[in-house]
């Protein structure tokens, strides 16, 4: 078998510990490479740098950074950096904080893997849930043994594992579905030096769903979650319901 070829990314940026302990972790696993934000890019989703142009700059053997989002990072590293050779793996973190529910829709890192599922590759994204201190030990160690096991026995295309690991030594791993929550305070009001209006969003601890089968309640339990998600986020039930009422429209009729 050929050294499997696995890119790297994250949306904290290329100097936070996580995707060093991620790049370290996987090393023995293939050829690894790191093309990630130069600077922190989380909740930035799955933005697209078109209005102006991108730099790349080495920084490592085979370690660079790019001036852009994560989005863009794996769209340079596709289609510049390892332009014409087969990926085998794309992994985007570990982030420091959740991603789970509706929050992988505003998550870099996840989005990250999102865009390599898009371009047809086999990807993961992998989260730290903030505990008393950073450390990224358990969650180096399952992105490994993960990896090692999608490397083996693929995955379907257009699919992502995203992956939140809970503080502390996880008690095991389950496969979930998203849950839900709320955040306590949508938008916090405050007066800048100059005396004008000012506003934070997202400001306060979230509260979740106690919902059984769901990432959220995986890790209230202690247990690593990992959720499937599709590119494809066509509502196919709604789908299938909209066409057999459309079925019966007469669009040409005026009443
Ligand atoms: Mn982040």
């Amino acid at each position: 078998m050929t050294t499997p070829l696995i890119l790297v990314s994250n949306d904290d940026g290329y100097n936070s510990p996580g995707i060093q302990a991620l790049a370290a972790a996987l090393d023995s696993l293939g050829e690894v490479w790191v093309v990630a934000p130069d600077r922190e890019n989380s909740a930035v989703s799955h933005a697209l740098t078109l209005g102006r142009p991108l730099r790349l700059a080495t920084v490592a053997p085979r370690h660079l950074v790019a001036d852009g989002t994560p989005t863009d990072c794996i769209a340079l590293a596709l289609g510049h950096v390892l332009k014409g050779r087969a990926v085998d793996l794309v992994v985007s973190g570990i982030n420091q904080g959740a991603n789970m529910g509706d929050d992988v829709h505003y998550s870099g890192t996840v989005s990250a893997a999102f865009e390599a599922a898009v371009q047809g590759l086999p990807a993961i994204a992998i989260s730290l849930v903030s505990g008393s201190r950073w450390d990224f030990g358990p969650a180096s160690h399952f992105a490994r043994v993960l990896a090692e096991r999608v490397l083996a026995r693929g995955m379907t295309s257009g699919t992502l594992l995203n992956v939140n690991v809970p503080p502390g030594v996880p008690k095991g791993v389950v496969f979930t579905r998203l849950g839900k929550h709320r955040y306590t305070e949508g938008v916090i009001e405050d007066t800048d030096p100059r005396g004008r209006p000012c506003y934070w969003i997202g400001g306060g601890e979230p509260v979740w769903e106690r919902i059984p089968g769901t990432d959220f309640m995986a890790i209230g339990d202690g247990l690593i979650s990992v959720t499937p998600l599709q590119r494809d986020m066509t509502d196919h039930v709604q789908l299938g319901e909209l066409q057999a009422v459309a079925a019966g429209w007469n669009l040409e009729e005026r009443a």
